[in-house]
């Protein structure tokens, strides 16, 4: 073997080590889990806003029966990849340690959302895509969390999020690193997040400019419609009443009788996210609706 041969083999396996070492560390999170064979629905614990006057949604205290209201946050974890849907009211970042509860206004929590995560097995980084139901304040606190996700929202929706000046009843700065994510900005009233139509974010303005809901076609469960805040109390859906601070009472209204129509059509259960009753007796992560 001539010495030019020899020294092109020697760098050849220099150069296979090198991409090895290479491509170890750009190898996913070793700590993800393994993708489920069909959709799963994780609801984590994400706080409460407490003391809220009924007055805002127009209703008196002696109508409802609870006026605490539940604050979730979603996983939705897809054979392709995972789904974040809303993301809490109080950041991680607010907390000493897990179990030592945090107040911030209205809003109190008990637990990180990133402690919930990695119960069962995810990073922030390990996710796919996020959603938000909306901008306020009480979705959105973990939004910089998930940065290095796909972002799913609508033009109207990110447009007022990062206008000069800064949309009511939010907080800019939780989730300001979303300006630079990779984002999808949704055009069609359906976007089928995973492309088998078992994942779903609908358009559903009106609380927003860009709100919307996202609906699961869960194997056992069934239809699930997770309805963001196109309620707040179960008394607003027999009633319906609208809140004194939509973005627009007409397209509220419109959004949910397009809305009823939709789940009568496709017997679909819809879940008011801050329903405080309703949250109360969902099963909570670890456990899991498929
Ligand atoms: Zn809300």
């Amino acid at each position: 073997m001539t010495t030019l041969r020899r020294f092109s083999r020697a760098s050849g396996v220099l150069l296979v080590a090198l991409l090895a070492v290479v491509a170890a560390a750009s190898a996913p999170a070793q700590h993800a889990a393994k993708p489920p064979k069909t959709v799963r629905l994780y609801v984590f614990d994400c706080g409460v806003i407490k003391g809220l006057d009924p007055g805002l949604f127009n209703f008196k205290k002696e109508e409802l029966a609870e006026t605490e209201l539940a604050v979730p946050c979603y996983l939705i974890v897809h054979p392709k990849g995972t789904l974040m849907w809303d993301v809490g009211a109080i950041p991680d970042t607010a907390f000493k340690d897990d179990n030592t509860p945090v107040t911030q206004g209205f809003f109190s929590s008990t637990r990180t959302l990133k402690s919930q995560l990695a119960e069962i097995g995810y990073a922030p980084a390990d996710i796919t895509y996020l959603g938000l139901s909306h901008y306020h304040g009480d979705h959105i606190a973990n939004s910089n969390e998930f940065a290095t996700a796909t972002w799913l929202v609508r033009q109207v929706e990110r447009d007022a999020m990062f206008a000069d000046k800064p949309p009511a009843l939010s907080d800019p700065k939780t989730y300001s690193d979303l300006k630079n994510s990779k984002t999808v900005i949704l055009t069609t009233d359906e976007y089928d997040v995973f492309g088998d139509g078992k994942v779903i974010i609908k358009s559903a303005p009106g609380h927003t400019p860009g709100h919307q809901v996202l609906i699961l076609k869960l194997a056992k469960t069934g239809n699930v419609m997770l309805a963001g805040d196109l309620y707040h109390y179960p008394e607003e859906r027999k009633v319906n009443r609208i809140p004194t601070f939509e973005f627009s009472k007409e397209q509220s209204l419109a959004s949910r009788a397009m809305i009823e129509d939709y789940v009568k059509k496709t017997n679909t259960q819809l879940w008011i996210e801050h329903d405080f009753a309703a949250n109360s007796k969902l099963k909570k992560s670890p456990k899991y609706y498929d």
